[in-house]
């Protein structure tokens, strides 16, 4: 691959990657399998590797987690919360204990801990006392949790010693309470959680601790995080510790003197993990030396001194019944496979996707088969593989139709895709799943609109596009099944508080090609109104950081078309807002940045931002970019190499920052 390739492939993953972040860590709700997610990532930090020129500070290989949800306040964490490299193999496992090796020598031990699928959680205590509990956010700042988390009664609200500490650990619901969690919601028509760490992250992540404290969560303390004069010297002695102290630490910890020794561990708990009461996705490995611990250090991202063995995903063999076909909003036509019923990671799964026709063709799927189903990433139903010794010869081959299954019109394979797409606008399925998507919880989040509700409204036909819902009224609705006089107000009060979304909501509720939530609120954020963005430019639009080519001439193109034109003015008409609504972006002349009204002087080579990027980024925020270093200057950036100009500023006593702060201080202070 030439550079040129490496940098569309890794600005794409950066991308896509960013995206899966956002649903995963924000929105609690994953698009994607771990797997898949995993292999994206991997394949980005191969390419920086190959190119060291693309790793960028921001590269979601040198982020952890997700980022702080405004509605908590922020908790910043005293010294970051990282996540963990990942092994999914021996060979990684003894790659491992060989770096180990090469830093700390011959003598050390590890302890491996089971690795729990919660979230992880800080909790500090003062004099004995429990005064604060937060999420790890972006591994820098969390929010505050403490509401929710008080609700755990495994938490002490007192130590045993009147000490100030903080410690870590993983909050998580049992399988028990996962499973009657997702049972009720089942019964009430409500999308189950994916897996317990979903249901987890869910429920801690609520303005209501009454909803927290109905969930049955738990926690496992593993990590002694802060604390003063202590005597501790390893880590098995810091989790013994937090055990006097009245903490709830896992109890099948073991000391293992060497590698043969964890991978008799993982092998021991690779069987028993069923007999679990609760989920576990892999073992955690660290070693024990607080010393060498410090010796071996961190990455910005995880520990080097611990690593993560992950599980590979339960696997479950079942009977494929049909393959059914679904038009999706973007005209995508997919086979789904209907399964026999089957219990998967905590979950009755019944369906599959396939994709598209190539991967049946590949995978050598046919109806009747009994198929292997894992859930990948514990998420995402998938069949891995066809039993075929087991065919008894009465299994169908099945092909793609050419037409679409919903309004019959010629099916086509646009450009480089697999996927077969019905480009007709009138599709019905279209249609009732942009619907669909537009009420949607990350759109305009209009409760008492599920599927059913806004299926039977499109064949009512009550409502052809996303304006129509704002015309619904009492009468239309009340006829409807399953419809009494209390719902039909709710749903009315709920339509109406929706005009008030801020833009980014409504943005994504459009379904503009390739925009995710994300994009959306990048975009809101930037143009502030709707007409301001429908009236930008590609090229004002690719300058945003976030926006690629695809996604910028996706948003030209929608603007352009009459249809969205006569829509938004249908929309605005009914009152819906079409403002940006949330924390503004501090403008330069406004900002109280460190850089605003500064005089800064950049000297020696930068490594990951040239120098005129460090200008126009400076500048963004406020401060002046000059040449040379005086009495005057407010602040030097010194690369490498820096000489008379560093020189100088050392002699005036002018603040010197290195390369790192400066990235630092613009990622902080940037929008
Ligand atoms: P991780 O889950 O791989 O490992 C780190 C976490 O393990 C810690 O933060 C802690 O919460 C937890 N943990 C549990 N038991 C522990 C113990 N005994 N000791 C120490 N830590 C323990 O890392 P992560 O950063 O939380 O998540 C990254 C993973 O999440 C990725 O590898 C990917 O599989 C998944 N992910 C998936 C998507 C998606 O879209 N599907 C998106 C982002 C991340």
């Amino acid at each position: 691959m030439d550079l040129q390739a490496a940098e569309n492939r890794v600005s794409q993953l950066h991308q896509l990657l960013n995206q899966y972040n956002y649903e995963y860590y924000v929105l609690d709700k994953p698009s994607v399998s771990d797997a898949e997610y995993d292999q994206l990532l991997k394949e980005l930090a191969n390419l920086e590797e190959q190119f060291p020129q693309l790793k960028t500070v921001d590269s979601p290989t040198q982020r952890v987690g997700g980022e702080a949800l405004s509605m908590f306040a922020k908790v910043e964490h005293r010294s970051p919360m990282l996540s963990l490299a990942n092994a999914f193999n021996e060979s990684d496992l003894r790659d491992f204990d060989r770096r180990v090796q090469q830093t700390v020598g011959e003598n050390y031990s590890y302890i491996c801990e089971l690795k729990i699928d919660g979230l992880a959680v800080s909790l500090h205590y003062e004099n004995g006392l429990f005064i604060q509990g937060a999420t790890r956010g972006d591994g820098a700042v969390g929010e505050d949790i403490s509401a929710n988390l008080k609700t755990i009664r495994s938490i002490p609200l007192r130590l045993k010693d009147p000490i100030t500490l903080e410690v870590r650990g993983e909050a998580f619901m049992p399988k028990k309470s996962f499973e009657a969690l997702n049972q009720k919601k089942e019964e009430n028509g409500e999308e189950p959680f994916a897996n317990p760490r979903n249901a987890a992250a869910g429920s801690l992540r609520q303005l209501d601790p009454k909803i927290a404290a109905s969930r049955n969560l738990d926690i496992f303390l593993y990590a002694l995080a802060g604390i003063e004069n202590s005597q501790i010297t390893s880590h098995s002695e810091g989790l013994s510790y937090l055990e006097t102290l009245g903490l709830k630490v896992n109890q099948e910890r073991r000391k293992c003197a060497n590698i043969e020794a964890v991978l008799d561990f993982i092998n021991e708990w690779t069987n028993k993990r069923p007999t679990l009461p609760y989920e576990i996705d892999g073992i955690v490995i660290k070693v024990d030396s607080l010393e060498q611990q410090k010796l071996l250090g961190t990455t910005a991202k995880s520990p080097r001194w611990a690593i993560a063995y992950k599980f590979p995903a339960e696997e479950v063999v079942t009977t494929l019944k049909e393959i059914e076909l679904s038009v999706g909003r973007t005209g995508v036509v997919t086979p789904t496979a209907i399964l026999e019923p089957v219990r998967v990671a905590g979950t009755t799964v019944q369906r599959a996707s396939l994709h598209n026709e190539d991967l049946i063709r590949e995978k050598d799927i046919r109806i009747g088969d009994q198929v292997v189903v894992i859930k990948a990433g514990d998420i995402i139903p998938e069949v891995l593989k066809v039993l075929v010794e087991n065919r008894s010869g009465e299994e169908q081959e099945f092909h793609m139709p050419d037409h679409c299954p919903e309004c019959a019109s010629e099916l086509v394979r646009l450009d480089g895709e697999v996927a077969l797409r019905c480009i007709n606008p009138k599709c019905p399925a279209q249609i009732r799943e942009g619907l669909i998507h537009f009420v949607s919880r990350d759109a305009m989040n209009i409760e008492g609109l599920g599927e059913k509700v806004v299926s039977q409204l499109f064949q009512a036909e009550l409502i052809q596009d996303v304006a129509d819902i704002y015309h619904l009224n009492y009468d239309q609705l009340i006829g409807l099944e399953r419809m009494g006089e209390k719902s039909v107000t709710n749903l009315l009060k709920a339509i109406e508080a929706s005009k008030e979304n801020s833009l980014d909501k409504l943005l994504f509720g459009l379904g503009v090609r390739h925009v995710g939530a994300k994009a959306a609120k990048t975009l809101a954020i930037q143009f502030e109104t709707m007409d301001a963005l429908a009236a930008a430019s590609k090229e004002q639009l690719t300058n945003i950081n976030e926006i690629g080519e695809k996604m910028a001439d996706s948003i030209v193109t929608f603007f352009e078309q009459e249809e969205a034109q006569e829509l938004l003015t249908e929309l605005k008409t009914a009152g819906v807002n079409m403002e940006y609504r949330g924390p503004k972006p501090i403008s330069p002349e406004e900002n109280d940045s460190i850089f605003s009204g500064k005089t800064i002087v950049l000297t020696g080579k930068l490594e990951q931002l040239t120098r005129n990027e460090a200008k126009e980024r400076i500048e963004a925020l406020g401060g002046n970019v000059s040449e040379s270093v005086s009495k005057k200057t407010h602040l030097v950036i010194a690369g490498e190499d820096a000489g008379s100009k560093l020189a100088k500023a050392q002699q005036f006593g002018i603040e010197v920052w290195t390369e790192e702060k400066l990235l630092e201080e613009l990622k902080r202070l940037e929008v």
